[in-house]
């Protein structure tokens, strides 16, 4: 892969036929998220996973679990079924590098049947300095990392905990272990050629003044685009009574901020196990509503 301090030759060309990296080309190419990745290794305060059987859609949510086999299973269906899917991403649950074997396997069992996929992977950052290098040989040219905060009194009331090699940290001090990671995971990718979008959840009185920060950071160390999204006080979360952050107010941060980076103006928020174009969810025709949550 030549990077040359840009992005890989293969990144761009993909980006054209991934929904979310373009915003041309989400009417015409499907993704979809394989929920392979139930645990999370950090806790923020605005989430809320959960397994379900009905519609609601959010990150976090998904009706199963599966294993990389069944995950390869499914992948074929759907493959079949919607002649547009060009990209499979892995978004949780959890986080995608907390649950690395089921994450790597899954990608290389798809490989293995379509050599055509475009792969992407969401993570909360963390464990991207021990598998970046891994990240970049398994083939995968997009990656997004939520960073939400750089400053760790502000990331400690985001983060509830973070445990880090069988650690468990709270308050600043987790923040600063989070946001080091992250950055660093950040630069490691983007240097070999990794497309990478960051993704910002905008809360009021807590980060958004913040926010232009984290983008100018973030565009330094060779980020593609930013992706700011709304708070979602999922009920259950430790948010629950907080303002959901207006579109209003993210289309002006995204306005400011647009000076800097690209934007995303089109992310649906989708589920863990979305399926389809984007704003099209056709998750309910492929579940088989049996959780496997024994990981
Ligand atoms: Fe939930 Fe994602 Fe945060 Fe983990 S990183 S606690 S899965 S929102
Ligand atoms: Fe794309 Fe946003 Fe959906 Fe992720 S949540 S698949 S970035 S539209």
């Amino acid at each position: 892969m030549s990077a040359c301090g840009g992005f890989s030759k293969q990144a761009m060309e993909q980006a054209k036929m991934h929904p979310c990296y373009s915003e041309d080309a989400h009417h015409t190419f499907a993704r979809m998220h394989l929920p392979v990745a139930p645990k999370c290794n950090i806790s923020c305060n605005y989430c809320n996973r959960k397994y379900d059987c009905m519609n609601e859609s959010r990150p976090g949510v998904t009706s199963e679990v599966l294993k990389p086999e069944q995950a390869l299973a499914k992948f074929i269906k759907v493959k079949e079924a919607i002649k547009q899917l060009t990209v499979v991403g892995i978004a949780g649950p959890g986080d995608a590098l907390a649950n690395w074997e089921q994450t790597k396997s899954t990608i290389a069992l798809i490989k293995q049947h379509s050599d055509d996929v475009i792969f992407c992977l969401s993570t909360n950052g963390l464990m991207l300095p021990r598998y970046a290098d891994e990240i970049v040989e398994l083939g995968v040219n997009h990656v997004t990392i939520t960073i939400n905060a750089l400053d760790p009194i502000i990331g400690s009331e985001i983060y509830k905990h973070v445990v880090y090699d069988g650690v468990a940290y709270e308050g600043k001090h987790a923040a600063e272990i989070l946001i080091f990671n992250q950055l660093q995971g950040l630069e490691m990718l983007t240097k070999k050629g990794v497309m990478v979008k960051v993704n910002i959840v905008m809360i009021r009185d807590v980060n958004d003044k913040h926010i232009p920060e984290v983008v100018k950071k973030v565009k330094s160390l060779g980020a593609f685009m930013t992706n700011i999204m709304p708070l979602i006080p999922a009920k259950g979360s430790a948010f629950e009574a907080y303002t959901q952050t207006s579109m209003k107010d993210i289309k002006e941060m995204r306005a400011i901020c647009e000076l800097d980076i690209n934007q995303m103006h089109h992310c649906k928020q989708c589920r863990a196990d979305a399926i389809g174009l984007l704003g099209q969810d056709r998750s309910i025709e492929f579940r088989e509503c049996e959780t496997n949550n024994d990981n």
